[in-house]
């Protein structure tokens, strides 16, 4: 049995929500019925991980505020992995570019079962990272999604690019364009840094994409169960600054 069937512990959505959890059940098939029906809650395997979402955001900026510093803590992975093998409840959920250069566990200070990553170059949300976030937020009860673009982004610089240039790009990377062009042609007459713009709108449109992402994260929201923030992360120093 994989993981996310494997999870039936945790479900963190009021009764009163019924109606919603009976669409995502729908959605999202014996995943989320299998969770809504659970009778059974067992203790999350890190109870420290049980946050609000400011607690969960003030947490992973201290976390990178220790990576920054150079005084990550040491963490023992060897003594976490027996509580995780039953379970996870994430603290925080990261929409991050695939570059390798970012590493949210690290940049975030973070141990396993912490953070739920996703990750696409271009950190845009496509309809299989948001069921993958639905899926943190309402099985998991993650509180906090941050969408984490960076700075001298490959992904946004190409898709400037081939917009501007009127190319198409090899293979399946044409998708990516597509992706990242609503961000691109929204800030291409603002002059200034082209490209630092376009990643950051970029961050902005898809934190307001998931925000209002229905029916689960935009009830989690309304419910002030779940915080959507965007940052973008700096190459040079490793510091993440929010935004909006
Ligand atoms: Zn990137």
């Amino acid at each position: 049995m994989c993981e996310m069937c494997s999870q039936n512990s945790i479900q963190r959505f009021e009764p009163s929500r019924r109606s919603v959890l009976g669409v995502a059940a729908s959605a999202m098939g014996l995943l989320l019925a299998n969770a809504a029906g659970a009778k059974e809650m067992k203790a999350p395997p890190k109870p420290q991980n049980v946050l609000t979402p400011a607690a969960s955001l003030e947490r992973l900026l201290k976390g990178n505020a220790r990576y920054v510093d150079g005084v990550s803590l040491r963490h023992d992975f060897k003594h976490e992995r027996e509580a995780l093998a039953g379970g996870q409840n994430p603290y925080a959920a990261i929409l991050s570019c695939a570059d390798s250069r970012i590493a949210p566990e690290y940049a975030f200070d973070s141990g396993r079962g912490d953070l739920f990553v996703c990750r696409v170059a271009g950190n845009f949300a496509n309809t299989e990272t948001v069921a993958s976030l639905e899926y943190a937020v309402a099985v998991l009860g993650t509180p906090l999604i941050v969408v984490l673009g960076h700075d001298s982004c490959g992904a946004v610089s190409a898709a400037i690019k081939s917009l501007k240039d009127g190319t198409t790009l090899p293979g399946h990377m044409p998708s990516l364009v597509t992706a990242i062009a609503p961000a691109v042609n929204a800030v291409s007459q603002q002059g200034g840094d082209n490209l630092g713009n376009a990643i950051r709108q970029n961050v902005i449109d898809n934190v307001a994409k998931l925000s209002s992402a229905t029916p689960i994260l935009s009830t989690a929201v309304e419910q002030g169960k779940l915080k959507v923030a965007g940052g973008i992360y700096r190459l040079g120093d490793g510091k993440v600054e929010m935004v909006g």
